[in-house]
């Protein structure tokens, strides 16, 4: 077994909240440590396309932010953490932009000429559950811009990268934390007086388990929240893993792509074997999930040219300004792939996608073991047993840098 460094606050995961924790921890004058299980580029945050949600309509409140929350998880939410989520997600997006992700803008000024700001200057789309526009974009590239950004922060200054570390147990030691990994040189211990965890959710491996399809990384597999259980964490709501509703079922090079929400923000609708619109198709995900499985239990779906059950997202309503600004990598996707979404509808079917439940933490994100920290779709409570799109990137945000900072902070006491 090597020695590996030592470090006042130890982050795993590479994903926006493990790099959200790592620049605000660095920030507070921590030595940081960064590992990851492969690079530090591999992580679904990168992979997150349609956007991130915060209040920035002239009609709308982190208050009414916290309605929609508590509403679509049909009141399962911590709503400590919620009001946390939804209030501080503004300046989350502030520090965002700070570090560099540059969300899509539209129209700077206000109607009539009269200079004030709409919307913040920000190009929203309502989605699904949602009562008002609230999802800011990069594109159709969120998640990448949002990653990026943090990722240069992080690597322009001293903070350590341990890429190909997986984290195989914790123990605790000496007031702090001895995290044990697997290396391309073999194990190596690493000590910190605090460790962040943020290594995603699991649903790839459970999706090769249930023989499905999943829209996530293949580094999203889980074995650190059974790491935190063995050290004696407790978790919530872990049964509760979400379908997105939205797969793509054809062609095969789409299959198991989530086609972003953002396409029925801006008008797709899904329609049955009889061109009907069989569900509101802004609805929350769990409603529209089990409305699509329902029609094709119903004998109301149609079967992809390689027999997959599936119904029709009618993209053909989608506008090519909208689809030019806030689509653009789906388009690209499946034109190369041979069909215009905007000239036919395309075969969709739900895919496994995110963990809802995880690791309980408090408002500080710390766990219920002393000194160890939760952040990210590894944490469990803030969207509760059915998450809203949108919110898993802000969670990544406001909780990853609560997180970093609260675990700067008890190093140094
Ligand atoms: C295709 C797709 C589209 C999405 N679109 C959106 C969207 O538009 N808006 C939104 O809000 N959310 C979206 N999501 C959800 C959101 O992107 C993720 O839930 C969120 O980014 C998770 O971030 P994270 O930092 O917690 O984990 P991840 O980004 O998954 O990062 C986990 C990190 O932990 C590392 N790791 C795992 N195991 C170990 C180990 N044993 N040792 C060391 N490191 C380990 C991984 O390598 C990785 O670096 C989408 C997800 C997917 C898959």
């Amino acid at each position: 077994m090597r020695q590996g460094a030592s470090f006042d606050v130890l982050v795993v995961g590479s994903g926006a909240a493990g790099l959200a924790a790592a620049v605000s921890a660095k920030r507070a004058g921590a030595r940081v440590g960064v590992a990851s299980k492969t690079t530090l580029q591999a992580c679904n945050s990168a992979k997150a396309q349609g956007g991130i949600q915060a209040s920035f309509g002239d009609d709308d409140s982190p208050a009414i932010h916290a309605e929609d929350v508590m509403r679509s998880s049909h009141d399962t939410a911590d709503p400590k953490l919620v009001q946390i989520l939804t209030s501080e997600a503004p300046s989350a997006i502030r520090w965002l932009e700070e570090l560099g992700a540059e969300f899509t803008r539209q129209g700077p000024h206000g109607p009539n000429g009269q200079g004030h700001s709409v919307n913040g200057g920000y190009r929203l789309a309502r989605c699904g559950g949602a009562t008002r526009q609230r999802l800011l974009q990069v594109g159709d590239r969120t998640g990448h811009a949002i990653t990026k950004a943090l990722r240069d922060t992080y690597e322009a200054g001293r903070g350590v990268e341990l890429p190909h570390h997986a984290l195989r147990t914790l123990t605790p030691s000496n007031g702090g934390w001895v995290a044990s990994f697997e290396t391309k040189e073999g194990a190596a211990d690493v000590e910190a007086a605090t460790v962040v965890l943020a290594a995603g959710g699991r649903c790839f491996a459970e999706a090769e388990t249930r023989g499905e399809l999943s829209t996530n990384h293949p580094n999203a597999t889980g074995e650190v929240t059974r790491i935190a259980l063995d050290a004696g964490a407790q978790t919530r709501d872990l049964d509760a893993l979400q379908y997105h509703p939205n797969g793509g079922a054809w062609p095969s090079t789409m299959q198991g792509y989530s086609i972003p929400e953002t396409t029925r923000a801006y008008g797709a609708v899904l329609r049955n074997a009889d061109g009907d619109e069989f569900t509101d198709s802004l609805g929350a995900r769990d409603a529209v999930s089990a409305a699509i499985v329902a029609e094709v239990e119903k004998g109301m779906g149609v079967l992809t040219p390689d027999g997959r059950p599936a119904v029709w997202l009618d993209t053909t309503k989608i506008s090519p300004e909208d689809a030019a600004i806030s689509l653009p990598y789906m388009l690209r996707r499946y034109r190369g792939a041979g069909i215009d979404p905007l000239a036919e509808p395309i075969y969709t079917y739900p895919v496994l996608h995110y963990q809802n439940g995880g690791l309980v933490i408090d408002e500080h994100a710390e766990t219920t073991l002393e000194g160890v920290f939760a952040c990210g779709e590894i944490a469990g409570g803030t969207h509760g047993r059915n998450r809203m799109m949108g919110n898993s990137l802000l969670e990544c945000a406001v909780f990853g840098r609560r997180a970093g900072k609260a675990a700067a902070e008890r190093a140094r006491s």
